[in-house]
């Protein structure tokens, strides 16, 4: 059985960070990767995620860019009926390209093995990591980069405190609609909020829903974007794809970071925004940081350390989403108008 100094679950943007810079060190590292599903995503590169990249000296080949790009996004109120737009500058990408652009960038003596981790058992000296497929593997740390519905959290952290929703996104052939990234709110279908992009061709329309009636919950929702928007029911016939996956959303007390021997990145930890569901930029950022902090003496001390500015960004992030759930400040503020760019429309 191969034995390795460090074994990693996953090669999402955490995962593959990660092992591209600890992957550069004289460690012997293992990425288990199941890359035979493609991860469910609106595929916008954050205004941090970028200046992360930017400072990994990484600039992206326009193959992993889709049409249109973002610089504005338009928050619909489907309760008050109020539209605003707010300037943001996003990267509008195909994820799965920027997965795999991600991945080629694992340095060549990092091993990489394809397939699903099946169990992992601690001997209190070794992990041992099983695939699907029989492979076995013992290592002396685990890194879980193995995304919300992390298998390496459930095995070793199970009385955490990690809420999640049923995130639903269905793409359409893109018809005649004002071809805007939207974000929509509606308190009476989700306390989170969804979105409609549009990618080469193509409409997404995503969103994440309490786990009891999702898939009704979603199809009120479309059904209220045609009655209040200028979306019609053409809009959302025949999707060319549905995908269904889990979503993590951290609230005050979601995040974990492992222990000695054990560490957590990206949304395996919680590292994600619970009021936009934006979560590259973090997962890039604690990849980095766990790999930064296994150069110390307590790596684990160091990773918690470091991941304190992380944590307080989320917190942040949480106030802003209590706030935006709340119908009569919502309207307050998209009735301010502030920061908002001036058009004449206000109708959606
Ligand atoms: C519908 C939706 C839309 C989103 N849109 C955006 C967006 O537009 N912009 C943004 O910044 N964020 C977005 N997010 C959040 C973002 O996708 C995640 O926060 C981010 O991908 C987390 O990165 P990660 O590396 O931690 O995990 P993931 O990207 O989930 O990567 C985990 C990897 O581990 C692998 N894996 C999992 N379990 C196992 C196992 N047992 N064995 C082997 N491999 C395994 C998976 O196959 C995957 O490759 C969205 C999330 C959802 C659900």
């Amino acid at each position: 059985m191969e034995h390795f100094d460090c074994a990693v679950i996953g090669a999402g943007p955490a995962g593959a960070n990660f092992a591209r810079l600890a992957g550069a060190r004289r460690m012997r590292l293992l990425v288990v990767d199941d890359d035979s599903r493609e991860k469910p995503c609106g595929g916008l590169l954050s205004p941090d995620a970028q200046k992360a990249l930017a400072r990994y000296d990484i600039s992206l080949p326009v193959s992993v860019l889709t049409s249109p790009q973002i610089f504005a996004v338009q928050v619909i109120d489907l309760e008050s009926g109020i539209a605003r737009r707010y300037p943001r500058h996003y990267l509008n990408m195909d994820r799965a390209a920027f997965d795999r652009f991600l991945r080629s960038q694992i340095p060549p003596g990092v091993v990489r093995v394809q397939g699903r981790c099946v169990r992992i058992s601690d001997t209190g000296k070794v992990f041992s990591v099983r695939l699907a497929d029989g492979r076995e593997f013992t290592a002396q740390w685990l890194v879980g980069a193995d995304g919300a519905n992390s298998l390496v959290r459930r095995t070793f952290f199970k009385n955490d405190r990690l809420r999640f929703y049923t995130a639903i996104q269905q793409t359409f052939a893109a018809q005649d609609t004002d071809p805007f990234y939207s974000c929509i709110f509606d308190s009476e279908t989700s306390p989170a909020p969804s979105w409609i992009l549009f990618k080469n061709g193509t409409m997404l329309f995503g969103g994440a829903f309490p786990f009891a009636g999702s898939r009704t919950r979603f199809e009120a929702q479309k059904q209220k974007l045609v009655q209040h928007t200028a979306l019609r029911a053409e809009n959302f016939s025949a999707p060319m794809k549905t995908e269904v996956c889990l979503v993590a959303s951290p609230g005050f007390s979601g995040f974990c970071t492992g222990n000695d021997r054990i560490f957590l990145i990206g949304e395996a930890a919680g590292f994600i925004s619970p009021s936009s569901f934006e979560g590259i930029s973090y997962a890039l950022r604690s990849g980095e940081m766990l790999a930064e902090s296994l150069l110390e003496r307590d790596p684990a001390r160091a990773y918690r350390r470091r991941t304190t500015a992380l944590r307080h960004i989320l917190y942040g992030k949480e106030c802003k989403r209590k706030v935006l759930a709340s119908p009569t400040l919502r309207r307050l503020i998209m009735r301010s108008g502030i920061t908002a760019i001036r058009t004449k429309k206000t109708k959606p």
